[in-house]
């Protein structure tokens, strides 16, 4: 009999992989290229949409070669994407009419700012699940309308598309160069700021805020649910599953039950916990998403905390400073001393997201004396993801007590590059008091795309059955003294307050 895979398209931030799984949920082959990360101004951060398609094309085919399998043998394709990346393309040629705008990228601070004084913030946190922020993508098709005439015109017009990577990806798979559907998921549409989270479908009021025509945006459609056929660069693969990311992880980590949260590290580092059927609407400053939704079935949420500026300080220490050649060697500088020797690191590159919210907020280093060496500073540089961390999962805790019908979090169930890391490992056991722990299998992202699509196919029979493919390889449990965790805790608090207070001079 031939066997059947699923194969994964995980488009992140720095890379793109596809990757094909088995039945037991493991790797089979990875095809993994980068892309080029485009810095035009303070603030900004962009990707060449045309580029990501073209990795996406060479990497397809060269996971079927390495597995050794055809077309044929792939019952389902899933897609996660880095979400929030904002791409306009022509309806017609299928050309990027710009640079995709990055979530990381800030140049929409100033307009919300100004949008702020006029519009009804509580209004918009209730129908978008988040406070109005630079973060999302409708911001930022609004100041690309704005900054470019023609381009709105052309949009009113209707020959212009607006996608995330999720849609520009299924567009190019499914149509080839006449363009073919035009689809999201709700997960990335809830990343928009356009979405009312509790219809699921594009609000007219959030579209008159950002002056966004319906016309241009996709159509939304569930996560888990069959999405249509490719066409290139291999025919006949049926895709079964669009998700962002970070909610891939959550369904890669098994993650699938009310209550149950993890913690991906990646370039941007985000905490979701799953909240069930309950749209819980959090009072501590996190996001209330969507963490899938299936064909024929309810939505099931979640409460995220996201933090833009996680593997990217690492980056930024290694590639800007040139203190140290490659990101793993973070942990022998940072483990030559015991302490960061009374510096912190507050890496506000895009602003303070989740749980503060200081979109104007920029990066400072405090505490800096004679006795501050290299050494001190990389552990600084780790402390302050697991600081944020901290942050992150403090707010989750008093959102599910506040919420009555979610546990507080036993344990952190973590994922993502930077959990190579043991003594970063370590500084979030310890600091947030809660067990950490990371699986076997460290794509989550790849694999969560994997098990929706798989699942909407009736490749997995249920979710009981992923369950068991999950296998614990390393566990941190906290060591920290209270009195010693309170006085760090101070002081970081102190450090957050000081960035947020220089980006508003
Ligand atoms: P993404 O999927 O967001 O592109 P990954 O999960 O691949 O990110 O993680 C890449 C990030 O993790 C980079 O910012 C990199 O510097 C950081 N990273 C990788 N290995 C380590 C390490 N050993 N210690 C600290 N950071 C690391």
């Amino acid at each position: 009999m031939t066997e059947h895979y699923i194969a994964a398209l995980d488009q992140g931030t720095t890379s793109t992989r596809c990757i094909v799984f088995d039945r037991h949920g493991r790797m089979v082959s990875v095809a993994q290229h980068e892309h080029h990360q485009h810095f035009p101004q303070p603030g900004w951060v962009e990707h060449d949409a045309a580029e990501i398609w073209a990795v996406t094309r060479r990497i397809i085919p060269e996971a079927l070669r390495k597995a050794k399998i055809s077309a044929r043998q792939i019952a389902a394709l899933g897609i996660a994407n880095q979400r929030e990346t904002t791409v306009l393309w022509d309806r017609t040629t299928g050309t990027p009419l710009h640079r995709a705008i990055v979530w990381q990228d800030t140049r929409t601070s100033g307009m919300i700012s100004n949008l702020s004084s006029h519009v009804d913030l509580q209004d918009i946190t209730h129908r978008a699940g988040a406070p109005l922020s630079n973060y999302f993508s409708g911001p930022r098709l609004k100041w690309l309308l704005e900054s470019d005439p023609r381009l709105h015109e052309r949009v009113l017009a209707g020959d212009v598309l607006f996608g995330t990577m999720d849609s520009w990806l299924v567009w190019n798979l499914t149509g080839g160069p006449n363009g073919g559907i035009h689809m999201t998921d709700a997960t990335n549409a809830s990343r928009t700021m356009l979405m009312n989270l509790e219809t699921l479908e594009w609000d007219p009021v959030l579209l008159g805020v950002f002056g966004i025509p319906q016309s241009v945006l996709p159509e939304i459609r569930p996560s888990l649910g069959a999405v249509g056929i490719t066409v290139d660069p291999v025919p006949g693969i049926r895709i079964c599953s669009v998700i962002g990311d970070q909610q891939a992880a959550l369904i890669g980590q098994t993650a699938l039950r009310a209550g149950e949260a993890k913690c991906t590290f990646g370039t941007g580092s985000f905490l979701l916990l799953n909240t069930g059927a309950d749209l819980v609407r959090s009072r501590r400053g996190l996001i209330s998403t969507v963490a899938y939704t299936a064909e024929g079935e309810p939505p099931v949420y979640a409460l995220e905390g996201a933090n833009p500026a996680a593997g990217t300080l690492v980056d930024w220490f290694r590639d800007h400073i040139g203190a140290i050649r490659s990101s793993a060697e973070i942990e022998t500088l940072a483990s030559q001393v015991d302490d960061c020797g009374g510096c912190y690191v507050v890496p506000s590159f895009s602003g303070l997201l989740a749980p503060h919210w200081v979109t104007t907020a920029q990066g400072i280093v405090v505490g800096l004396t004679s006795y501050v060496t290299r050494a001190h500073l990389a552990r600084a540089v780790l402390q302050a993801t697991a600081f944020q961390t901290r942050d992150l999962v403090e707010a989750m805790n008093s959102d599910a007590r506040d919420a009555g019908t979610l546990a507080q979090a036993r344990y952190l169930a973590v994922d993502g590059g930077m959990t190579a890391n043991n003594l970063l490992m370590q500084m979030v056991a310890d600091l947030t008091n809660v067990p950490v722990v990371r699986p076997m299998m460290a794509e989550t992202v790849a694999l969560g795309a994997a098990y929706s699509a798989g699942l909407a196919a009736g490749y997995w029979a249920d979710k009981a059955v992923l369950r068991r493919n999950w296998k614990k390889a390393a566990e941190w449990q906290p060591h920290m003294k209270p009195d010693t965790r309170d006085g760090e805790v101070i002081r970081w608090t102190h450090a957050v307050r000081l960035a947020a207070e220089w980006g508003r001079l």
